[in-house]
């Protein structure tokens, strides 16, 4: 199954997450053999995910930019660390985007995004992202009348504009040579309370845990309707969203890194081409004239 096409959520597509299964596990059954199989895949897909990474560095044309967006407790630091972590880090810039200080709060919502955008070669994880800015903020409804009301006659018209200017962001640095591939951890609400559970009941998952984590699931609702809306506002050709079933994370993460792969290889990196002659340098500093000749090692 190609889950670039089944995930994908097609441009101008209205998206209802309520209809999209969070437990879906595709051909895999949910047991511990299908799961065991699904972690030895993920295993093979972290090798070729170091090659590819290998290749867009070596390449030193293009740039990935993996955005990563879902409710707590969903698997954004598993996939990071599980899938991605297979990356070379030199190659790598992880960023967490938290509660904004007074100092990003006083500049364009994509200023502190802007900053950490990949450079040629170079890949940028986001956890979460400038999506934050039409999630928990038009959610908690975090801006203020004044900074809205001279611009717009109402807030949807705010939302509708911050969303277009996400569009436009993410088109531009995609014209500019970087992939950009978003995920949605899709998690079930009632799998989110069990992993609370867990973070509650493992003193070494404990420092994972918060209250709000525990008083932001009575959003739940809203919170959706604002993934739903932003989702829907801004996959693009040039930058679209996956919507990835998160209840079993071998699943989720198989799916993601098998998505990620997909993409790399369809853009037909190569290695460029060597700035020397090889055989030459053999011949000069090696004395290797013929491919079975032993190499000397005291010419230089
Ligand atoms: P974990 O899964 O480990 O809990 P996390 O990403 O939830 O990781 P936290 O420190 O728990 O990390 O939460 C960061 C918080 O910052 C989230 O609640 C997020 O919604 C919030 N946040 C991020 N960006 C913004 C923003 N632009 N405005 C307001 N809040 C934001
Ligand atoms: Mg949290």
């Amino acid at each position: 199954m190609n889950w670039r096409k089944q995930f994908i959520v097609a441009p101008g597509a209205k998206v209802d997450l309520s209809n999209i299964l969070t437990d879906y596990t595709g051909a895999f059954d949910v047991t511990e053999k299908d799961a065991e199989k699904a972690k030895k895949q993920l295993k093979n897909n972290k090798k070729k995910l170091n090659e590819l990474q290998t290749q867009l560095y070596g390449e030193h044309k293009r740039s990935v930019l993996l955005i990563m967006q879902a409710m707590d407790a969903a698997g954004k630091d598993g996939t990071i660390s599980k899938v991605f972590g297979a990356m070379n880090p030199q190659g790598t810039h992880t960023v967490s985007f938290k509660k904004p200080t007074e100092r990003e709060l006083s500049h364009h919502f994509l200023w502190r995004v802007r900053q950490h955008e990949p450079s040629e070669g170079h890949v940028s994880i986001f956890n979460r992202s400038h999506y934050e800015d039409v999630l928990i903020v038009r959610v908690h409804d975090l801006v203020s009348e004044e900074k809205w009301r001279p611009h717009f006659d109402n807030i949807e018209d705010f939302w509708a504009a911050r969303m277009q200017e996400i569009r436009d962001y993410e088109q531009s640095i995609a014209r500019n040579g970087t992939q950009v591939l978003k995920f949605f951890l899709h998690v079930g609400k009632d799998e989110q309370l069990r992993r609370f559970w867990d973070r509650v009941a493992q003193p070494e998952k404990n420092w994972k845990i918060s209250n709000m984590d525990y008083s932001e699931r009575q959003y739940w609702e809203k919170y959706q309707a604002a993934y739903e809306a932003a989702i829907s506002a801004t996959s693009t050709e040039q930058a679209p969203w996956f919507i990835i079933p998160a209840d079993h994370k071998w699943f989720s993460r198989l799916a993601v890194s098998e998505i990620l792969i997909d993409h790399l290889e369809s853009l037909g990196m190569k290695y460029p081409e060597p700035e020397m002659d090889a055989d030459e340098i053999k011949k000069k500093y090696f004395g290797v004239n013929n491919p079975g000749d032993k190499p000397r090692f005291d010419l230089i």
